[in-house]
């Protein structure tokens, strides 16, 4: 097979280049992707290098699927063997093998974000600590932040300058605690723990860096200082690390990604090759143009300019809507009339979205339309109730330290264990040292009282029959089986009294029959670790791969949810659509506080990096779509519960006028006259909304600057501070660095156009 029959120049000599440090930096759709895939081809087909021995990292499920189907085309079976996945999933399962060697369980569980949640929960309570002052999830971002830059609980007591930090401290430390003593690791752990591996034992780095001849990671500039570390450390012997990436599209700040990881290349690899693409594949040159006028307006980056030979194309169309349920509706118009000129499929059509909470007006504008729409990644499919409880049986079953698990399935289906009793045994595992599981099944009436031994006898039934069920079991489906048997689990479901009894029956068979492909999956497939996996030391016990099946289902961040199978239009997140392309893509919610987010625009850590930073995320949206490019904004928008006006986006006003169309209006407004009225009406004559239809604002205004290094000001919220750096110029961009007085607040950088900030005389 000729493998460089579809590729450019630049791309033949990525493919070509075997040995050695290699960075492909290019802007989006130039071929980055496909280039590495058909690196890894080449290695396999023409260097005889064993698939198992190729490491290649992307950032999502869904990529590394699609990737891993490539691949197939390309190399055939070979490229089950291929060590390919997220960065979470390689390193759990590094872990699974080798984490002994650093003091883990092999059979460890994977805390998920909602199980970390109910765990920091129970530390805040029993540390008797203000969750209104420091809340779970607070509480949560800043372990995670830690760990991302690998520092220790100690390292943060350490450096704990305010009585704030020393408690974040020192919940750290208790989470880490309890996550060992429920053999639990959570996501940010998968990391660190694999970079302790590496670094820790001698003899893991060794095997490990003398495995992988070759390190592969796509999305380069999400990355964080803990998957640097391990990523070097893996290619630390034979030095083959490529990896591809474009700093413009970098989204990933708030986990810890850090994009000077690719710029500074050159710097940990001197001897770097670097390729650079530029002819873009995917969208016609309006397009790009339209996304290029965006994005040319943040300051730190590598100018690089895209060529198409796709010349033309259509305009940018942009409405505006009353608000979100008829911004729904347009969208769902839109697709209907495209759909018929011009023969497309649902699935040609994307929707992206800024946050989750926009899908519902979509899912029920769609649904009233009978329009098939799948969400992707936005609520998980594992998130759903009957979904946890039912892993969670089967996490009690693989790991009986698990405590959370055992927590939440306690007393479902009801079983008459109320709080006060949960919390109880929770108090004496913890005095005794015991796991929960061995309180329950282990003490007697003695340490527990006559009334809570009777009330648990019905669950240590259960958990003692499903305990022989899971050592006879022979797959995953065979297992669920039997719990939704001996607990009646289906029974329960119909009873909901909310009405939703059936819609969670679906979804419990929804779940089996992921179940049964991944069995059939387990059994067909050769995987490269597999014959790893199976560590003669610790057999495992029950049907075979639960492990690897908790595992899936704790890592699957993108699970499909409604409209299996059929043709649909997709929605999800701008985040997870990162690396993928659509003909037609919809961007609906273009509005001051949702893209970019009210965190960046007037948040605690708002500034011109967050508002760069939601700059990209735009830049990621617009530069999905090969064909046509749908802008809409809502002037009022009900979030959380709260109704707003709202004003359009301000990187609507980055877009070159003459690449706008806005004869969506027109159509809209003879359509629904009323909707247009609205829309006006409701903006009223403020000027900003207008904004959107007046030319572009010059991006750098030659204005001068409303605040000067030395003044002072006040925030609300952070309280008064001096100015210790500021933008040269005025207007829309401008920008200050201020030093607040409080020690919680810090120094900040600010938005002056959307901090509310005040003179101080
Ligand atoms: P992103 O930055 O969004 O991740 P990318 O640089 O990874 O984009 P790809 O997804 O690899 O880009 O490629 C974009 C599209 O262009 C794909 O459909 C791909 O198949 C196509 N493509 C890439 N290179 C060529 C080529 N030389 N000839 C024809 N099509 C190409
Ligand atoms: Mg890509």
């Amino acid at each position: 097979m000729d493998l460089l029959a579809g590729l450019n120049e630049p791309q033949r000599e990525a493919v070509l280049h075997v040995s050695g440090p290699l960075l492909i930096f290019a802007g989006a759709g130039s071929g980055k992707t496909r280039t590495l895939t058909h690196r890894v081809a080449n290695l396999i087909l023409h260097h005889r290098v064993p698939a198992g021995r190729i490491l290649a990292v992307t950032f999502t499920n869904k990529a590394a699927r699609e990737m891993r189907e490539r691949l197939n085309q390309l190399v055939g079976a070979e490229a089950n063997r291929i060590w390919m996945g997220t960065f979470h999933a390689m390193c759990a399962q590094m872990l699974r093998i080798h984490g002994h060697l650093i003091g883990l369980d092999p059979r460890f569980v994977i805390f998920d974000t909602d199980d970390s949640t109910r765990l920091m929960k129970e530390i805040l309570r029993d540390a008797d600590i203000d969750s209104d002052r420091y809340p779970a999830p607070r509480m949560l971002a800043r372990i995670s932040d830690a760990k991302n830059n690998l520092q220790s609980p100690d390292d943060l007591q350490s450096v704990a300058g305010s009585p704030y930090h020393r408690v974040v401290a020192r919940v750290f430390k208790m989470y880490q605690e309890r996550l060992k003593a429920a053999h639990a690791l959570d996501f940010d752990d998968l990391l660190g723990e694999a970079v302790r591996l590496v670094t820790e034992s001698e003899w893991a780095r060794e095997h490990w860096s003398e495995r992988f001849l070759h390190v592969m990671i796509d999305e380069f500039q999400d990355v964080n200082q803990a998957q640097l570390a391990w990523a070097k450390a893996l290619a630390s012997k034979h030095r083959n690390i490529c990896v591809v990436g474009d700093d413009d599209q970098s989204i990933y700040k708030w986990r810890g990604a850090d994009v000077k990881i690719i710029l500074d290349f050159e710097k940990q690899y001197s001897d770097a090759h670097i390729i650079r693409l530029e002819q873009n594949y995917r969208s016609t040159q309006n397009i790009l143009d339209a996304a290029h006028g965006v994005i040319s307006n943040n300051f730190g980056r590598k100018a690089k300019r895209l060529w198409t030979q796709t010349q033309g194309g259509e305009r940018i169309v942009l409405n505006g809507a009353a608000n979100a349920q008829e911004e729904a509706a347009w969208v769902v118009r839109q697709i209907e009339l495209l759909q018929r000129e011009q023969h497309l499929k649902l699935s040609d059509f994307a929707i992206l979205c800024r946050v989750n909470a926009q899908s519902r007006p979509f899912e029920e504008a769609f649904m009233r339309a009978r329009v098939p729409l799948k969400l992707v990644g936005t609520q998980r499919f594992y998130d759903r109730k009957e979904i946890k409880d039912l892993v969670s049986y089967l996490k009690v079953l693989y790991n009986p330290n698990d405590n959370i698990a055992l927590g939440r399935i306690i007393n479902v289906p009801a079983r008459g264990i109320g709080a006060t009793t949960i919390e109880k045994l929770g108090m004496i595992a913890r005095e005794s040292g015991l796991s929960l599981r061995d309180v329950i099944l282990n003490c007697g009436q003695e340490v527990l009282g006559r009334a809570i031994n009777m009330k648990l006898e019905p669950l240590r039934r259960i958990l003692i029959t499903l305990q022989t069920d899971a050592e006879n079991a022979r797959s995953v489906v065979e297992l669920l089986d039997k719990v939704l048997d001996r607990t009646n689990y289906y029974e329960f479901l119909r009873g909901d009294r909310t009405g939703n009894g059936n819609d969670r029956v679906a979804n419990v068979e929804e779940f089996m029959s992921a179940a049964s492909v991944f069995d059939s999956r387990m059994q067909d497939e050769d995987f490269g670790f597999s014959d790893e996996s199976r560590d003669p030391e610790s057999p495992m016990e029950g049907p075979p791969y639960l492990g690897l099946f908790l595992e899936s289902s704790a890592l699957e961040s993108g699970t499909e949810s409604g409209a299996t199978g059929e043709d649909a239009t997709v929605l999800m997140t701008l985040h997870s659509a990162k690396g993928l392309e659509f003909p037609i893509v919809f961007m609906p919610g273009m509005e001051q506080g949702l893209l970019p987010h009210s965190r960046a625009l007037w948040g605690e850590q708002s500034g011109p990096d967050e508002l760069e930073e939601e700059r990209r995320l735009c830049y990621v949206g617009l530069t999905r779509a090969q064909q046509r490019i749908y802008l809409s904004y809502a002037t009022q928008r009900t979030l959380h519960g709260r109704t707003e006006s709202t004003q359009p986006s301000q990187f609507i006003d980055e877009l070159p006028p003459q690449l706008i169309d806005r004869s969506g209006f027109a159509r809209v407004g003879a359509s629904s006259v009323s909707s247009y009225a609205t829309t006006w009406e409701s903006s009223g004559s403020s000027s900003s909304s207008r904004s959107a239809f007046a030319p572009a604002a010059a991006p750098r205004s030659s204005e001068p600057p409303r605040y000067r290094v030395g003044e002072r000001l006040k925030h609300p919220t952070f309280g008064e501070g001096v100015v210790v750096n500021a933008s040269p110029s005025g207007g829309a961009g401008e920008w200050v660095e201020v030093a607040f007085l409080s020690q919680d607040a810090g120094k900040k950088k600010l938005a002056v156009a959307f901090a509310p900030l005040e003179k101080v005389e």
